[in-house]
């Protein structure tokens, strides 16, 4: 659903006061947390291997296979990479299994949008195809969002900026309406499914999403096919659905004969949304007049914007095959090898499947990053080499539609999940460029960077670490920026449903080509992975996250860091609770954190001095890990955010009005920008609580480690 690309952009939109550098740990660089020396030194020779083993030209192989057509949800194509995938993953010696859901997932079979007023001109929705790349030349699936209500509506257009919250404020403001009339706005700033929800709420008929050249048209470079940037004609795709999972079956997975909710009561858009390009937009928008607008509202085509109403006048036609044939099968690809020791202890690696199109970046190099990674360490386990822990390597299908596949397994299999989960790896848009970023959860970011200083990069000017560092140009006592887990990817399913630990990476580029018919094999190799170094560096790190994860002594999360951030959160935290007039009481909390980072270091103090007198008996190990998973699973709570009951965990969510950011502490910070004083200071009291819990289960590691 989400491009990498958007959410780092997302990320540095709402950077500033929420950004925690964490001093830099040179333990975390120079040993291996939670080994032994024995089993580090083992550990050390099986990564070396693993990071060896994987290899660009395999890599290019099953890039070009899996991108040689568009595949949606929902259609044959999907069952075709469902067969590839499943076909590698028995190759390289895995268990392997499909999991097949029926869902309700309407697919368009007419989408037309007209210039009525002043002069009739039927816009051409379709992508053409561009000089040098047969991919653009493919069959396309409709130019319809995901989830789109049907119907035919003809209005005065009117222009809603981004489509934001404000924005709407803005309008209201100006004396402008977009009740009865076309709504068109640009791409960016929040998730289209916001901007979907938004325009309905004001009464708009319809709405178009279109990418402004300012955000990555010819503004920023040259198009395609001259440079990688996007042309009037792309589209960026992509579904308006604000929820996750199947929705018809919220909270319960959909297996055949599961119960479903009405149709007309699922919280989907009603309207018609149709996602334009730029050459599109500007046959619209050229023409409308009306008020004057905020300057910022002035995009990147080259005459002056204004909101309308009209005259310009336009009608929009989505007619879609819900009477039909509205549930759909989806197909998630499971490869696992089981582990030696722990069996019942779990890593997930995922990548989603599908695409809007040839899907290259999106999402076709997370999926080779996990395919990669399961063929050299299903080649290590053949050699002898299991790992202790089971490994999960996963792709999901109908991401793209609102990370349907991944949330019905977390739900299909949530008890398991909930036992032996130990972490959730995502790949998303592994590799489009050259430029590294890296987030998730807290407690798992230590292992990232230890991980990236052991894979080179492929620019060969040392670690994957070094250049990122290098990059983000830090101060020595200081970490590159990770990101905080929001929403718009797989891993909302086990870390907001359900409190795993999760991480994820990539490299990033200059996009233009996100949810585009041309995010094609051509493009990726003109310029984003010219030889697929980067997806190799991807599937390398992969691999090395899974066996540090998978092998170690004691789970290496690093709850010290983990605290520490969420403590440099509170100030935040407070003035958004001071903005709203309900202050008071954050200090209760910033004393939780700090407990907690007490307890977190005496725990890995107590966990090094045990590690390093020799082997932890298994018994010890076994008590020692058990307590560890519940130190996240604590901050999940069973009834779930007020409003959102399918995300619950309290530490972190997307906000309810970008999608794309995220909140920290939602629980509290929704609270108070209700202004609610008793509510946020119950709210206050529930995560403190839950934090102290997270506490206790560190301190029961840490007994374990003694007893
Ligand atoms: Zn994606």
């Amino acid at each position: 659903m989400l491009a990498a690309r958007v959410r780092s952009a997302a990320l540095a939109a709402g950077a500033g006061a929420l950004v925690v550098l964490t001093p830099l740990s040179l333990t975390a660089q120079q040993s291996l947390p939670g080994y032994s020396a024995a089993s580090a030194e083992r550990q050390r020779r099986v990564e070396t291997q693993a990071i060896a083993g994987a290899d660009s030209a395999r890599v290019r192989v099953h890039a070009r296979e899996l991108a040689r057509e568009p595949h949606v949800a929902g259609t044959e194509a999907q069952a075709r990479t469902r067969d590839y995938v499943i076909a590698q993953m028995k190759g390289f010696g895995l268990e392997t299994q499909v999991r097949t859901y029926e869902v309700w997932m309407p697919h368009p079979t007419a989408a037309h949008v007209w210039r009525v007023a002043p002069d009739t001109l039927e816009l051409p929705l379709q992508e053409g195809p561009v000089a040098g790349d047969p991919y653009s030349a493919l069959p396309q699936y409709p130019t319809v969002n995901g989830y789109s209500g049907s119907g035919d509506a003809t209005g005065e257009v009117v222009y809603v900026n981004y489509g934001l919250v404000e924005d709407y404020a803005t309008l209201d403001s100006l004396g402008v309406s977009v009740k009865g009339k076309i709504a068109v706005a640009r791409y960016g700033r929040s998730f289209r499914g916001i901007k979907a929800r938004e325009a309905e709420r004001h009464g708009a008929l319809a709405l178009l999403m279109y990418s402004d050249p300012q955000d990555d048209g010819y503004v920023r470079g040259d198009v395609y096919p001259e440079g990688p940037m996007r042309p009037p004609q792309g589209v960026q795709r992509g579904s308006v659905m604000n929820g996750q999972g199947d929705p018809s079956t919220p909270g319960w997975p959909s297996v055949k004969g599961a119960r479903r909710l009405p149709v007309d009561s699922l919280d989907v858009p009603r309207i018609p949304v149709i996602p334009i390009g730029y050459g599109n937009a500007s046959e619209l928008l050229r023409g409308v007049r009306g008020t004057g607008i905020p300057q910022a509202w002035q995009g990147g085509l080259p005459f002056r914007y204004h909101t309308g109403p009209g005259p310009v006048r336009a009608r929009v036609l989505v007619q879609n095959d819900t009477a039909t044939r509205a549930y759909k099968p989806i197909w998630n690809t499971l490869g696992v090898l089981r582990g030696s020791e722990f069996p019942d202890e779990m890593i997930v690696i995922g990548a989603h499947r599908d695409g809007w199109g040839a899907g290259a970046a999106d999402n076709v190099s997370g999926t080779v990053s996990v395919l990669e990674a399961a063929r050299v360490l299903g080649e290590l386990a053949r050699q002898g080499v299991r790992p202790k822990r089971t490994l999960v390597f996963a792709t999901w299908d109908a991401e793209e539609w609102g990370l349907i596949g991944s949330s019905e397994h977390v739900e299909d299999d949530s008890l398991r999940l909930q036992r032996g989960g130990v972490a959730y790896l995502n790949q998303d848009v592994a590799a489009q460029g050259v430029r590294f970023g890296g987030g998730g959860s807290p407690s798992l970011r230590s292992t990232l960077r230890s991980v990236a200083a052991q894979v080179p990069d492929p620019n060969g000017q040392g670690s994957v670490y070094a250049v990122w560092r290098k990059n983000a140009g830090v101060a020595d006592s200081l970490e590159p920026r990770m990101g905080d887990p929001g929403g718009g990817s797989d891993f909302v399913g086990f870390y907001n449903h359900l409190g795993i630990p999760h991480s994820d990476w990539g490299f990033g580029g200059a996009g233009g080509i996100y949810h585009s018919t041309y995010d094609t094999p051509t493009w990726m190799e003109q310029f984003g992975d010219t030889n697929y170094a980067y997806h190799a560096a991807a599937s390398r790190i992969s691999a090395a996250m899974l066996l540090r994860l998978a092998n170690a002594d004691v789970l290496p999360y690093d709850y010290v860091e983990y605290a520490r951030t969420l403590r440099g959160h509170v100030p935040a935290l407070e003035q958004v609770m001071a903005a709203h007039g309900v202050t008071g009481g954050a200090g209760t909390l910033r004393a939780a954190f700090e407990r907690m980072e007490r307890a977190a270091a005496s725990f890995a103090g107590t966990r090094d001095r045990r590690l390093a007198a020799g082997e932890l008996p298994r018994a010890v190990r076994e008590r020692t890990n058990r307590a560890l998973l519940q130190v996240e699973r604590a901050v999940v709570r069973p009834e779930g955010l007020r409003g959102r009951p399918w995300l619950r965990n309290v530490i972190y969510a997307a906000d309810v009005d970008n999608g794309y950011a995220n909140v920290v502490f939602p629980s509290v910070t929704e609270a108070a920008k209700s202004r609610d004083a008793a509510l946020t200071a119950t709210e206050l009291a529930d995560l403190v609580r839950r934090v102290d819990q997270a506490t206790a289960a560190l301190g029961a590691a840490e007994q374990a480690l003694t007893r």
